[in-house]
C-alpha cells in the first residue's frame, strides 16, 4: 500500500470550523461580508476574495494567536495520521486557508511537521495583515489562492480528502476521493470515484480498503 499520496483539506475537514471565517468575524471590518457575497455569487475567485478580506484584519498577533488556539480539529485526525504513516502513505495538508493559522493549530496537536501548502499570511508587526498565494495557478479556472490541482502530481496515486469548493478542481484528477459535505454532490454530479464520509473517523475506517476502493492493482508490501 506504499506510495499513495494523501492530499487533505484543512477548513471543514481537519478543522471543524472555517478558521479564516472565524478570524474575519472577530477581527475584520464588516466590509468582509460584502466581499464574501461577491465570491459566493461567482463574481470573483477565492484568491481575490481572501486577499481583500485579510487586508481588513485589524488585530495584534497575540489576539490572533488566542483565537487560533481556541479552534478545534476533528478528534480522529491524529490517529488518522498515525495510521497513514504506518501504511507508508504521505499526507500533505492542502488548503485555500492561511498557512500560519494551520501550522499553529496543528502544533497544538504535535502535528506541525506535516507539509502544508496554503496561502501565506504575513503580519506587519503591529495590527496589519496581508496574504500572498505562492500556490495559485493562472492555468486553473477556479481562481483559488491555493490551486490544489497544481499541487497534485502524477508520480503517485492520490487520495483527496475534502469537503468544499476549494477541493473541486483537484477532485477530477485525484485517483480517489473521500468526500464530505458539498464535495459529495460534486463527485456524484461529475462521476468522480469517491466514498462519502461524515468525518475523519470514517476516513480512518476506509483507509485500509483504499486500493480496493480505487480499483487499482496495488502491490502490497
Ligand atoms: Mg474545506
Ligand atoms: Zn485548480
Amino acid at each position: 500500500m506504499r506510495d499513495w499520496m494523501i492530499l487533505c483539506d484543512f477548513d471543514g475537514t481537519i478543522a471543524v470550523d472555517d478558521v479564516t471565517d472565524a478570524l474575519l468575524t472577530k477581527f475584520a471590518a464588516a466590509e468582509w461580508m460584502r466581499i464574501e457575497a461577491d465570491w459566493r455569487a461567482g463574481r470573483i475567485g477565492s484568491r481575490e476574495c481572501m486577499t481583500a478580506q485579510v487586508a481588513l484584519i485589524d488585530a495584534p498577533q497575540q489576539a490572533v494567536d488566542a483565537l487560533l488556539d481556541s479552534m478545534i480539529i476533528d478528534p480522529a485526525f491524529p490517529a488518522f495520521i498515525a495510521d497513514a504513516v504506518r501504511m507508508g502513505m504521505s499526507v500533505t495538508v492542502v488548503s485555500d486557508g492561511l498557512d500560519y493559522a494551520i501550522r499553529r493549530i496543528l502544533a497544538g496537536y504535535g502535528l506541525d511537521h506535516l507539509p502544508i501548502r496554503a496561502n501565506r499570511l504575513l503580519h506587519d508587526g503591529d495590527r496589519g495583515w496581508s496574504m500572498r498565494s505562492p500556490f495559485a495557478s493562472p492555468a486553473c479556472a477556479a481562481a483559488s489562492g491555493t490551486c490544489k490541482c497544481r499541487i497534485a502530481t502524477d508520480q503517485a496515486p492520490t487520495l483527496l480528502i475534502g469537503d468544499g469548493q476549494s477541493d473541486f478542481c483537484v477532485a477530477g484528477t485525484a485517483d480517489y476521493v473521500f468526500a464530505k459535505d458539498r464535495l459529495i454532490e460534486h463527485c456524484r454530479t461529475k462521476g468522480i470515484p469517491h466514498s462519502s464520509i461524515a468525518d475523519l473517523r470514517d476516513a480512518r475506517r476506509l483507509l485500509p480498503r483504499l486500493p480496493e476502493l480505487a480499483g487499482m492493482a496495488t502491490v502490497f508490501s
